[in-house]
């Protein structure tokens, strides 16, 4: 259940940016995941819904945004999005790697009046 202590996290956020914009209540928050960090959407939002309650985000809508696992190959250089799960160079096979993009975990945006 990481999915709970990512909505902790982002609550905290998501609370001192709707302080600091002198937001009464939040009505949505923009979110985006990495792939890599393999949140289940779902889970996620019942997750933030909960940890929200009783806050001036709370009932907020919660949109994913999912951002795909883009990666560079040490042997060759290709840069490539990786599909299901498969960590090899879609060139040359390496399996020698390095992650561009897709372990990011971050509030977007959020909105309200
Ligand atoms: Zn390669």
């Amino acid at each position: 259940m990481h999915e709970l202590k990512i909505a902790e996290d982002l609550k905290d956020i998501v609370l001192e940016a709707a302080s600091k914009g002198n937001l009464k209540k939040v009505t949505r928050v923009n979110v985006t995941f990495g792939q890599m960090v393999q949140i289940v959407p779902e889970i996620f939002q019942f997750a933030f819904t909960e940890c929200v309650r009783d806050t001036s985000a709370e009932g907020a809508e919660v949109t994913i945004e999912i951002v795909p696992v883009k990666m560079t190959c040490n042997e060759c250089g290709t840069e490539f999005i990786v599909k299901d799960n498969m960590f090899a160079c879609h060139k040359c096979g390496s399996a020698d790697l390095k992650i561009i993009n897709g372990r990011e975990l971050f509030v977007k945006s959020i909105e309200g009046e």
